[in-house]
């Protein structure tokens, strides 16, 4: 059987409204910059993917490389595992991170789109996997103690069993109230878990977090710089709650080297940067043999169906950032991702009418 032949990739770029802006220890999220990619195979099938930016200044490079590595799509037949290989052989000595990480992964989800299209099922059954249930957390900004416990509140009568809040206040004691404003709001059953943002210093975080180490929270995340490995594991070592990263990691080498150095109790890779969605199966491989429980960051309806592939999947971070733009986005029910509404695909299908509105 051969495969469809790709004709030609169309690239878009928006800037999406988050409301409310969402705050950080390490900047502020108002608008979401993304990429959309679209890529076209013969007769109907197409495939489509989002990459973030994060910043509007990388909106235009980002469309620009994509739109030149699609010149080497044309007439290739739509293997993702062929072409992401294609594509990392090409771009060896440039280097395959930062950006051009990013066009390659958002060129893999699409292709993985459509191929899932072409298959007539979800990813999550192109990938082999069964539906299993997929727990989802929300997450609340840099809000301060009353906003915070407020939105942890509206997120636990939504049924979700986890909530995340950005934590890294000027003062240990501000870190604590928001916690502790958390837990009165949601009482002892939902999961609590905390992100520094990369905000501390190493000897900082060690200090600083064995004053919320009695909180009984889930993880905390990126108390210090992601890719500081070593500090990362001292910090794992010297506190009992666990530590969480994984989603500024590029690509299955960055997950190679933070195992190795065992720098957190659990990973939580970014589809995008971890290299799309044949870079995520690579990575989660490593990671399930090194016996690390899986969570995902952002991208919630691919992020959902690849959580339902691992044997040792943990937490969906959901998100609504761009659920504008989509015509179906994710639903989460009682706390679980449904997939009663994915019939093909990666779960991305486009809400047109928004995306012009957001055009730039
Ligand atoms: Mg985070």
């Amino acid at each position: 059987m051969t495969l469809p032949v790709i004709d030609f990739v169309t690239v878009r770029t928006v800037l999406v409204p988050v409301n409310p802006p969402h705050r950080t220890a390490s900047g502020v999220v108002a608008k979401s910059p993304l990429v959309l990619i679209d890529i076209h195979c013969e007769g109907e099938l197409s495939g489509h993917a989002i990459v973030f930016a994060y910043t509007p200044i990388a909106l235009k490079p980002l469309a620009d490389l994509i739109a030149g590595f699609s010149d080497v799509l044309a007439g290739e037949g739509l293997s993702p595992v062929a072409i992401n290989q294609k594509l990392l052989k090409q771009t060896r000595l440039l280097g395959s991170q930062g950006l051009v990480g990013m066009a390659i992964a958002g060129i893999d989800m699409a292709l993985w789109d459509a191929l899932a299209h072409h298959q007539q099922l979800p990813l999550h059954r192109l990938l082999g996997g069964n539906v299993t249930p997929v727990k989802a957390y929300g997450g609340t900004g840099y809000d301060g103690e009353l906003e915070t416990a407020r939105q942890a509140e509206s997120w636990a009568s939504k049924g979700f069993k986890g909530v995340k809040a950005k934590i890294g206040y000027p003062t240990v004691a501000e870190d604590l109230r928001v916690i502790r404003a958390m837990r009165a709001a949601v009482g002892p059953d939902v999961g609590l878990m905390v992100d520094y943002n990369q905000s501390l210093s190493p000897t900082d975080a060690i200090a600083r977090l064995s004053h919320i180490d009695h909180e009984d929270l889930l993880w905390i995340e990126e108390p210090t710089r992601a890719h500081d490995y070593r500090n990362t594991a001292r910090i794992k070592d010297a506190i009992n709650t666990p530590i969480q990263s994984g989603e500024n990691w590029w690509g299955p080498e960055d997950m190679q080297l933070a195992l190795e150095a065992d720098a957190s109790d659990f990973v939580m890779p970014d589809v995008m940067k971890i290299g799309g969605i044949t870079g995520w199966q690579k990575a989660v491989h490593l990671a399930e043999a090194a016996g690390k429980q899986v969570s995902s960051h952002l991208w919630p309806e691919v992020s959902a169906q690849l959580l339902t592939v691992g044997s040792t999947s943990h937490w969906l971070e959901y998100v609504d950032w761009w659920n504008a733009i989509l015509a179906e986005p994710l639903v989460v029910t009682n706390g679980y991702c449904d997939f009663e509404a994915v019939a093909q695909g990666s779960g991305i299908t486009w809400n047109e009418k928004a995306i012009e509105r957001y055009r730039v």
